[in-house]
This record gives C-alpha cells, structure tokens and sequence, in this order.
C-alpha cells in the first residue's frame, strides 16, 4: 500500500519548513535511528532513565535548542525544536520527555531568571551539565493548583520550604528543581539545587506510560533555598509556572504528533512482518487518522510559529496540545485494533505508544482542563480553571 510507505503524507510537509528547521529535523532523525532498539525497549520496561543519552542529546545541540547563543543556547527557533520533538516521539526516543522539561525549566530561568541566575545555571543546563525538573504538582494540587501546599517562609537569607511533589519527570535523576510553593501573599517559584539540605527524593514511580523518565516524589523537609534563589517575584510564582507551560504544551503537542506517526510506522511494520494484505475497511481507518493527524500538525506547528513571533497565544497552545494528544490516543488504539495481539509486540512500538499517549492526554494540564481554557477564551472568567 503506498500511503503506507516511508515519506510519504505520514510525514512531515517539507515545503512547509526553512532549510535550517528541516536540518535540525534530520539531525534528530538521525540521533533517534542511531539508538540502539533494544535500550528504547529496556527503557520503558526497566523504567530507566540513560543520563548518557540525555547527554548526549545536549551535545548535538537539542538541550537548548531554541534558546539564544548568549548562555549555550542553539539559536533554533520553537518549530525546529517542536520538529525534534516530533522526531523523537516518532521513535520514542528515551529521553524525550526528560528533555522536554528540561527546556521549559531553562524557559521559566530565560525568562525570569536574574543576570547571576542565568549565568550560573542556564549554560550548564544547556551541556546537559545541569539536567532540570519542574515540580508543581502535589498529592492533594494537580489541576487545582491553587490548591498547592507546599510553604515557603523566608528565615534570614533564606527561604525555607516545607513539603512534596509527586509525578516530577526527572525528579529522581535531575540536578535542580524549579520548585513551586505557597507563600503568604500568593505563590513562588524558586530554583532547589539536589544537594541544598533538606530536599530528599521520595517514591519512584511506576508509571502506566511515560516510564523511563525518573519520574518520582520530590520531599522538602526545612530545606534550605538561599533568597538569590528566588525564581521572578515574591508572592507571583503563578506567573512562571502559567509562561512556562504554554509552550511546553507545543512540545507535548509535537510529542504526539511523532507518536501518532509512530503508531502508524508499527502499523506498517507488522503489515510487513507478516505479510498481510489490507483491507478496504483497514484503509478507511487509516485516511480517517491521517487526516486528523494532518489537522493536528497544522495547530501544532502554527502554535510552534506564534510562539516563534513572540506572541503569547495560551488558547492555541491548549488546542495543539489536546488534539495532538487525542490523536496520538486514537492511532494507537485504532491501530492495535487493526492488527491484533501481533501489535502488542513490545518491538513494533505500538502498545508503548499506546500507554504514552494517555500519559500525554494527561500531564501539563488535563485534556479536560484544555478544554476549559479553550472555552474560556470567547465565555471569559465564566469557565473555573
Ligand atoms: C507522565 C506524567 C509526567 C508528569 N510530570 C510532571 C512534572 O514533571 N511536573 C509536575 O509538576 N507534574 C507532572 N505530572 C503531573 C500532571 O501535571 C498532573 O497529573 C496533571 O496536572 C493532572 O493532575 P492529577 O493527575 O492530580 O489529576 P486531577 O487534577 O485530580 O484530575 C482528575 C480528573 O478530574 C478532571 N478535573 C480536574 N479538575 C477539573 C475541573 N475543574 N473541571 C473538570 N474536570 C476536572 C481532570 O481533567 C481529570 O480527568 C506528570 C503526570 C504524568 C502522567
């Protein structure tokens, strides 16, 4: 079946991207194809984590891809990055997720960071040096985060944080923490370093999707965070987790859509494998799929270029994230469907992109909760978020 074949419409538009976005594509096909298949197998199945590979990831320059030079930044602009991403999904790249949060943390430290804050982390994270974890969601504040109970008081020079996290990609392998809390008047954002006393890794997950990402607890127990540690303003802490999520939606958007791909790729590797013919009915299936799968990369890489243009389009972000995801869900469930028990084989990919996909609908805000704040655009402060 031709449209089943490589380069074909399952695949990127190319006259779509500049000759520097589709070399930073082909760079991370070629990162992600020169991974051994087995480690992406044992990744997810070990629940590991390959720091190696996260490291190396940041040598060929995706660790700080769309940041400037100034601090170690590629200089890339968010497409590429979204079109690594892509890439990465595709194949299920070990380290993606981790990565992921690793540029949303350099995000929240570029944006709101102090001239001595970006000096300090910014060029280390950008080597792979530094490998950073965002940590806002606690046992009783997931979507709620208003709920969040994590404190914050200032003793002297420093602040003193009491309290956990749960679900922290990288929480058990990263180096430092953009750590949210409660404080007296609002919210804060603070960067932990792994070694400021009090903070301890708790329970590892293991998670259904997503695995292989060190995801844990994060613990404070009177852990000590110096005041130059303070991340934006006191009492605003809200303001960098909203700025820094917005675009790290993009990048789960184009996450999925490389899982979406990727389901379509196992597709055709069982085809092949077992020499089965088609059917009419199994082409209906796919057309419908690509053509979603279109739909979603349209919203995606549209979100990737506004972010690119400096605008700040929340509502655009949420609608990637949420179709993307949706699609990704969908392929891998409808192509698991098409080809049976075979599908499940842990080496076609499909059932790990299954279990991702509904990790994916999940996490950075609820596909729920993306609806709402899509619906919040045009009814206002009607929609509670
Ligand atoms: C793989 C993975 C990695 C993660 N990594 C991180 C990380 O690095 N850092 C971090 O801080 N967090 C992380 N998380 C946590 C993630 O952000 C939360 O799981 C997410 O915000 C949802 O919170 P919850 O799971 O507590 O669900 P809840 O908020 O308890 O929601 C449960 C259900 O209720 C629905 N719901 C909730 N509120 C409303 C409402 N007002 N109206 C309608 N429906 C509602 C939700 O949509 C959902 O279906 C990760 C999660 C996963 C799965």
């Amino acid at each position: 079946m031709d449209s089943l074949k490589e380069q074909t419409i399952n695949d990127i538009n190319y006259e779509l991207f500049s000759a520097q976005q589709l070399k930073w594509h082909t760079l991370a096909k070629n990162f992600a194809n020169q991974i051994d298949p087995d480690l992406i197998i044992r990744s997810d199945r070990d629940n590991q984590f390959y720091r190696d590979l996260f490291n190396a990831a940041c040598h060929k320059g995706f660790g700080a891809l769309p940041f400037e030079n100034t601090y170690g930044g590629t200089g890339g602009d968010y497409v590429s990055f979204c079109l690594v991403n892509e890439e990465f999904g595709r194949r299920c790249v070990p380290i993606m997720s981790s990565l992921g949060v690793h540029v949303l943390c350099q995000e929240s430290i570029y944006k709101f960071g102090t001239a001595d804050q970006k000096a300090k982390y910014l060029s280390d994270c950008a080597k792979g040096n530094i490998l950073a974890a965002f940590a806002l969601t606690e046992p009783g504040a997931g979507s709620d985060t208003a709920a969040m109970e994590t404190s914050a008081k200032l003793a002297g020079n420093n602040y003193v944080l009491n309290g956990s996290k749960i679900f922290i990609t990288s929480g058990s392998v990263a180096d430092i923490f953009i750590v949210f809390t409660r404080v007296e008047d609002g919210t804060a954002a603070f960067i932990v370093e792994r070694d400021f006393k009090g903070l301890s890794i708790g329970q590892k997950f293991d998670m259904l999707g997503m695995r292989g990402y060190g995801t844990s607890e994060i613990v404070f127990s009177d852990c000590v965070v110096p005041k130059a540690n303070l991340l934006g303003e006191f009492g605003k802490g809200r303001k960098v987790a909203l700025s820094s999520l917005a675009k790290g939606r993009v990048t789960i958007a184009a996450q999925a859509l490389g899982w979406a791909r990727g389901a379509l790729d196992g597709l055709r590797k069982v085809l092949q494998d077992d020499k089965i013919e088609h059917s009419d009915s199994q082409t209906y299936i796919i057309g419908n799929l690509l053509i979603d799968i279109e739909a979603a990369s349209s919203l995606t890489y549209e979100a990737a270029r506004s972010i690119d243009r400096g605008e700040n389009n929340t509502t655009l972000a949420a609608m990637a994230k949420l179709k993307s995801t949706d699609i990704a869900m969908k392929t891998a469930d409808c192509v698991l469907g098409l080809v049976g028990i075979e599908g499940s084989k842990p080496k076609y990919l499909i059932e790990r992109i299954f279990r991702d996909a509904k990790a994916g609908q999940i996490y950075e805000g609820t596909n729920q909760i993306q609806r709402m704040l899509i619906a919040r655009d045009i009814l206002g402060d009607t929609v509670k978020v």
